[in-house]
């Protein structure tokens, strides 16, 4: 077959990519965009996701000013400064370049849920993704990509880039089987991380990649990060996720995941490995501890200990709160009258058991959390008494939503040497690129807001680079 020629040729129809194709495709270039899915609802995280765009916990409209405090304070000043100055000066106008295509928003009372995609998804336990504002959304840029002329290739997995010297000018890719050739002025990787790949796992983040909970669709697996190496990259800050404490149900009960997050339990009270005793510092947070977690020792053997106070108060208070739907789902949830019996229910040794509970207690009383092996800190989850019964246990385990290390960009989505030099032609958008996250205590900066403002800078990059004025 012949080559195909376009402008751009993105790999990943996921936010990343159909943002940066939709408005490419706005800008009068040539788009193709390479999907592995095979039907037009293929899985991705985008469509899975719940919606709610915000940068580092901040309503996304907020001043550059406030976001970039915001991406510093979460990640420790990690961040790479181009990436926080991209993203943190795009926030609104990605927003308004959304309702361009049709999308409206839900507000809710929590201040960094001020933009959900509409429709919400129900508030309940599992997926729920159809026809809800994500699967929408979707659906809305291929149809402003395909209205402009360009095209969503179905079936079609990037395999390598083409490069004339040191420049990439095309994708080779496998379409239903059949070797293709996709000649372009600049290629977008938009392909959503390496999460679904367990060797990549196993190599960057943990050696028990078996044992943590796929908590999104898997479909990220590391094809960009690959491909972007084999053409001499940098990849940056590969060990970090995100992701959430989940019911280890998860692991053979499908209505328990991705939600609702077992975080808000295990971070008010405690998490303890299989010696009853605790391993990580709870007050970082759900998705720092799922990453303690998943390089523990055994992975699937902790456990979140907690009281009346904590499963009515923080129990009910996440978007999809566990108490109840975590209960209406089928997971486990453990109660007993007393610490002892608690252990013995949730298969722990009393004695380790026991005495975690006792010495939190004690250090909490008097305000000694700091010297507590490992230290409990409480930047994110207030620390509460286990001390009213009923006592609760719920067995948890690591879910991965997305890797937040990934191919090395600069704030115009230009993929990077080691040497900070760009890779002419090539550019990278969303889950698969690094150095924005991680950073901290694993900071989360949004991967909505990530994907859809890499992606816009993409394409708006590409129509400069070709004379055109945006
Ligand atoms: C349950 C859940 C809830 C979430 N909730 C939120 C939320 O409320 N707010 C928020 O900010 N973030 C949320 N996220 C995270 C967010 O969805 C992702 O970070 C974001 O959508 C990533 O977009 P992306 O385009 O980079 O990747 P994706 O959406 O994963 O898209 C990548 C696409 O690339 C395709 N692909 C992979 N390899 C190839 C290849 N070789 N060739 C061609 N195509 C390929 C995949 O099939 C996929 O369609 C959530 C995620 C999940 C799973």
């Amino acid at each position: 077959m012949n080559d195909t020629v376009s402008d751009v040729v993105i790999i990943g129809g996921g936010l990343a990519g159909l943002v940066a194709g939709a408005r490419a495709s706005e800008l009068g270039l040539a788009v193709t965009v390479l999907e592995r899915g095979t039907d037009h609802n293929y899985p991705c995280n985008t469509r899975w996701s719940g919606g709610v765009i915000h940068i580092a916990y901040t309503d996304i409209t907020s001043s550059p000013e406030i976001l970039r405090s915001a991406i510093q304070r979460d990640t420790h000043s990690k961040a790479e400064a181009s990436q926080i100055h991209a993203v943190s000066a795009n926030g609104a106008r990605f927003i308004d370049w959304l309702r361009g295509q049709g999308s409206t928003f839900v507000r809710t009372e929590v201040d960094w849920q001020q933009l959900i995609l509409e429709p919400m998804r129900d508030l309940r336990a599992g997926l729920d993704w159809e026809n809800r504002g994500p699967d929408q959304l979707l659906a809305r840029l291929t149809a402003t990509i395909k209205r402009n002329g360009g095209e969503v290739v179905l079936g079609a997995r990037g395999r390598s880039l083409v490069m004339k010297g040191d420049r990439c000018t095309g994708v080779e890719a496998t379409v239903n089987g059949a070797q293709r050739t996709f000649l372009a002025n600049a290629v977008v990787l938009a392909d959503g991380g390496f999460q679904g790949n367990l060797e990549r796992l196993a190599k960057h983040v943990t050696s028990r990649s078996d044992s943590i909970k796929q908590r999104g669709a898997a479909t990220g697996i590391g094809d960009g990060l690959t491909m972007a190496e084999a053409v001499g990259a940098s990849v940056t800050d590969l060990d970090k996720f995100y992701g959430h404490l989940l019911s280890r149900d998860a692991f053979g009960n499908d209505n328990v995941w991705p939600y609702p997050e077992v975080d808000a339990m295990a971070c008010a009270g405690i998490l303890v490995d299989s010696n009853g005793y605790r391993f990580t510092d709870e007050g970082l947070g759900g998705i720092a501890a799922a990453n303690a977690l998943s390089r523990s020792d055994d992975p699937l053997g902790a456990t979140a200990i907690f009281d009346a106070a904590i499963w009515n108060g923080p129990g009910r208070s996440a978007r999809i709160p566990a108490n109840p739907t975590l209960v209406d789902a089928g997971g486990t949830v453990l109660t007993a009258d007393s610490i002892e019996e608690l252990a013995l229910l949730a298969e722990l040794p009393p004695s380790g058991l026991v005495a975690s509970v006792a010495s939190y207690n004690r250090a909490l009383e008097i305000d000694a959390l700091t010297k507590l092996s490992p230290e409990r800190t409480d930047p994110k989850h207030v620390a509460m008494p286990i001390a009213s019964p009923p006592f609760h246990a719920i067995p948890v385990c690591a879910g991965i939503t997305y890797t937040m290390g990934g191919i090395h960009i600069d704030g115009n989505s230009r993929v990077l040497r080691s040497n900070a030099s760009a890779i002419e032609g090539l550019y990278a958008a969303g889950a698969s690129t690094g150095g924005l996250e991680g950073g901290g205590n694993v900071a989360y900066i949004g991967g909505l807001a990530k994907a859809g403002i890499q992606g816009l800078i993409a394409a708006e990059t590409i129509a400069r680079s070709r004379g055109v004025s945006v």
